[in-house]
């Protein structure tokens, strides 16, 4: 890390890597590009299925993020006991509608109902979680798409706070087509130039690899998995994983521990989370630039 930037840093001396101020600055950007652009009616569609909580506060907060941003926000709910059917349908209604720039079906969908034959409807270009294969085929092929928000938000953040990737080792904790995965391959891209490690639930010596790392991106969704022993000094350290837990939402990241040795950390909550929404907010504009409206 540089020492001669203004950034706010934790007791122990870490560059705070603050997401929700960078989402708040994507959401601004956002918003005076949009109006450079003669205020074009770009719509995100919000699939929401069931009543599961969390979900439905991560579709709210979505659903705000976009008004700030000068994006249109759509919102269809079903009801927890409908049918394969009905949430295919609604979703191929979305497809078809040229006025709904990009679509988010907030997963996991309840139990019984099967989530790939929903993602296999929604079109790349429409794809702004990308999600679907092929979007993740044009992730790994290296072409112009979508790329999944949360991995993204991870890529933001060590931009924004002058992280140098290049040449760098990285550790990725979690191997899931919605982080992990994808993660790895922002990681190792032409441009970035990270050395990636993707680890998971059968890697030996987890605390033996991350030491190595010069970035170490947790993923796990295990609480307090990495601990100050996990880093080597100057690191940058940023937590994906949720856990909710009787005191709050706790990460995979022992903050309080590792703030102390690391070079950048990302805090929980208020790191990752806020980035996966201001980078879905980025994809929507993308999806209708994909789709020649702007
Ligand atoms: P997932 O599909 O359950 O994948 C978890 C991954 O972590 C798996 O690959 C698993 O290994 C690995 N893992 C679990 N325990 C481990 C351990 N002790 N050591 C090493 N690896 C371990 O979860 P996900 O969808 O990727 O989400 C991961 C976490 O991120 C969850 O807590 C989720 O809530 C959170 N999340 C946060 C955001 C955000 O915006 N911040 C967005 C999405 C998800 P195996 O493959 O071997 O089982």
């Amino acid at each position: 890390m540089t020492q001669t930037d203004d950034f706010e840093r934790t007791p122990g001396g870490a560059v705070l890597m603050d997401g929700k101020r960078l989402r708040d600055e994507i959401v601004a950007d956002l918003r005076a590009e949009i109006e450079s652009l003669g205020n074009p009616t770009i719509t995100l569609a919000t699939v929401l299925v069931g009543s599961d909580k969390p979900s439905r506060i991560y579709v709210r907060n979505k659903r705000r993020k976009a008004e700030e941003s000068g994006l249109v926000s759509r919102h269809v709910e079903l009801d927890a006991d409908c049918t394969q059917d009905d949430v295919e349908s609604t979703v191929r209604v979305l497809v078809d509608d040229p006025t709904v720039h990009g679509i988010l079906v907030q997963l996991p969908l309840p139990d019984g109902l099967d989530a790939e034959r929903v993602l296999d409807l929604i079109p790349p270009e429409k794809d702004v979680d990308g999600l679907t294969e092929r979007s993740m085929g044009r992730l790994v092929r290296g072409r112009p798409g979508l790329v999944p928000c949360t991995p993204l938000g991870v890529m933001r953040l060590l931009d924004r706070y002058g992280v140098p990737t290049s040449g760098k080792r990285a550790v990725v904790i979690g191997r899931s087509t919605l982080v992990g995965l994808p993660q790895v391959l922002l990681l190792g891209r032409k441009g970035v130039d990270a050395t990636p490690t993707l680890a998971h639930s059968r890697t030996t010596d987890l605390a033996a690899q991350c030491r190595e790392a010069d970035i170490i991106v947790a993923a796990a969704g295990m609480a307090g998995l990495v601990t100050a022993e996990f880093v080597r000094p100057g690191a940058a350290v940023l937590d994906v994983g949720i856990s909710r837990t009787e005191s709050g939402i706790v990460g995979d990241v022992d903050f309080d521990g590792v703030e102390k040795v690391a070079g950048a950390i990302t805090p929980m909550p208020g790191g990752t989370g806020p980035m996966t929404i201001g980078c879905l907010m980025q994809n929507t504009l993308l999806a209708a630039r994909l789709q020649g409206v702007v």
